[in-house]
């Protein structure tokens, strides 16, 4: 089923995951903060992940670099003067919009377009399928009959009324067959209709009509003049005062500028890290002199970066703070071998989402960037996309950067960041893979795949709903909740209570003694928590609980000393 982003920002809202940062004061322009349980999300996934790179792997360590950094890096890095979004301004009423995401939308809504027609004939299709199938088994019916009275010699006693059914046949035959025809046409317009033909005919389009020789839809490494003429030609309108007239694209520098010193006007220009992953590469050389680190190994690091988004949006999507978490994979100075370790990453990746997150399969998308759209520095580049509410969007990017970074900070710094290689004597700057991953996003892609209503049979075999969140068990933010069924029964409360404090010391758990089950189970299947436990008047006799499946609906009974998580 499909859910509106505005379903689940309200569910978010509703049940305390996350919420507009400075709401007192109207808020700040798409700043989320995260509420307890998106809290939660945050911290289970960060744990998962520690657990999986730094506990039970050897080859990768972990670092807490600063957000401020000396400026140099970022000169170093290119962020200085590359860093940038095509920015246009609408001549009308001044509202600044990327470029690149007007030309992405209004594709986007190009491909849905065609999409919707392509479903349409979709249903026509099944409809005749249908049709044909409920005349298939008239034909039978009555063939079957014919034959059975044929059998038992009675044909001139039902010979009347068949001859009449016989000839309805031939006639519905007739038109069997001419609908069928149609049928086949259709099936073969919907087989062309599929999305790799939707996006070639997109694209061809473009190239007649905006004139630029285009072999994809990636419109962000397209040039500045390009990205004009399609807003131009395409009559693209500002989404605030539905005016075409705009400036031409200009350089935005997304980096967060701030002056460190205690004097006004006297202090030195700083930025806020744009991205975590150059507080690694920074680290490189020291970390392999105090560690006894020997390539391949990888450096992982999870903070907060700051972008100055000219259209943030998407709830959580989009936002100028963010969490990033970012690998550095160093291997060996060598093409295959990097892109055998970029193959590996890619697909370590792809199980990650699936395992460790629990996200539909279906849902994702691993997009290998064309030639044209690779940095000139990246050999490949793979991008996690998303099927969200609103179209796809980018969830990680993994990118083999040889050794572009190192050899920056090399001549920046001065400092050699060479790797002596112990068993073969080999003198080399590293490649690297570079897996790095959005959790802000990684915490909202949790939020929406979760996200569920379903109609089921209550106990009393009435109809009932439920808003469920179906969290893969790792990142649910709350593992069990205990309750006891009578609110002033004073043994069943100590004995919840003291359940919830032995589950409590290894998972997060919360105690509910509402004393109303029904409401109780429905609130936390909203917050997507695998386990309640009851504890009621059987549970003072024997020790025993009721343990519910949050999506089953299952219960059965146990001792609480046997429940496993
Ligand atoms: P986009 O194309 O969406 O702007 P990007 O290609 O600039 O993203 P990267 O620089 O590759 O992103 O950053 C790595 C990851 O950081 C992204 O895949 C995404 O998950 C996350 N990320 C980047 N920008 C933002 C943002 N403004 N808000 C939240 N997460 C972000």
């Amino acid at each position: 089923m499909w859910f509106s982003l505005d379903t689940i920002v309200a569910r978010a809202k509703r049940r305390g995951f996350a919420y507009p940062g400075s709401d007192i004061y109207g808020g700040l322009a798409n700043a989320r903060d995260l509420w307890p349980y998106g809290v939660e999300i945050k911290r289970n996934i960060e744990n998962n992940r520690r657990q999986y790179f730094i506990q039970e792997r050897e080859d990768i360590i972990w670092l807490d670099s600063q957000i401020l950094m000396n400026p140099k890096v970022w000169e170093a890095s290119g962020h200085v003067w590359g860093f940038s979004d095509p920015l246009v301004d609408c001549k009308k009423c001044q509202n600044r919009e990327r470029a690149d995401q007007l030309i992405e939308d209004y594709i986007s809504q190009m491909k849905d377009k065609y999409k919707t027609i392509a479903n349409k004939l979709h249903d026509i299709t099944k409809n005749l399928f249908k049709e044909m199938d409920n005349l298939e088994e008239n034909m039978n019916s009555t063939f079957s009959a014919i034959e059975y009275y044929e059998n038992i010699g009675n044909w001139d006693f039902a010979k009347d009324f068949f001859t009449q059914e016989k000839e309805e046949i031939d006639k519905n035959l007739k038109t069997h067959k001419n609908k069928l025809e149609q049928a086949k046409e259709y099936i073969i317009i919907l087989e062309g209709i599929k999305e790799w033909w939707i996006d070639e005919f997109i694209i061809r389009f473009i190239r007649w009509w905006v004139k630029i020789n285009i072999t994809n839809l990636n419109v962000w490494s397209r040039t500045f003049d390009q990205q004009f003429a399609f807003l131009q030609k395409f009559k693209i309108k500002c989404p605030k005062c539905w005016s075409v007239a705009r400036t031409e694209p200009k350089k935005f520098n997304l980096m967060f500028k701030t002056q460190q010193g205690i004097i006004e006007g006297e202090g030195t220009d700083i930025y806020l890290r744009p991205e975590t992953a150059q507080g690694i590469f920074v680290n490189f050389k020291n970390i392999l002199d105090t560690t006894r680190s020997r390539i391949p190994f990888g450096i992982w690091q999870i903070g907060k970066s700051f972008r100055n988004e000219i259209t943030p949006g998407n709830f959580m999507f989009r936002v100028r703070e963010f969490y990033q978490m970012e690998i550095e994979y160093f291997v060996e100075n060598n093409e295959e071998i990097g892109l055998k370790a970029f193959e590996e990453w890619k697909a370590l990746s792809k199980k990650r989402w699936i395992e460790e997150m629990g996200i539909r399969e279906n849902k994702l998308k691993f997009r290998d960037h064309d030639k044209d759209e690779l940095s000139f520095y990246s050999k490949w580049t793979c991008d996690v996309e998303y099927e969200f509410p609103w179209g796809r969007g980018e969830l990680q990017g993994i990118a083999y950067r040889t050794d572009y970074d190192l050899k920056q900070h090399m001549e920046h710094s001065g400092k050699d960041m060479q790797y002596n290689d112990p068993y073969t004597g080999k003198r080399y700057v590293p490649h690297v893979i570079e897996p790095s991953r959005g959790l802000t996003r990684a915490i909202l892609t949790a939020m929406i795949d979760a996200y569920d209503e379903e109609i089921y049979t209550d106990g009393n075999g009435n109809e009932a709903s439920r808003v469920v969140a179906r969290f893969h068990k790792n990142i649910a933010p709350i593992k069990f909740a205990i309750m006891p069924l009578v609110k002033k029964d004073e043994k069943m409360v100590a004995i919840a209570r003291d359940i919830y404090k032995k589950l409590s010391k290894k998972y997060m758990c919360e105690f509910d003694d509402s004393g109303n089950i029904g409401k109780s189970y429905r609130r936390q299947d909203e917050i997507g928590t695998p386990y309640c436990i009851t504890v009621d008047h059987q549970s003072i006799e024997d020790g025993t609980v009721t343990i519910r499946e949050r999506d089953s609906m299952k219960q059965e009974r146990v001792k609480p000393e046997d429940i496993i998580f």
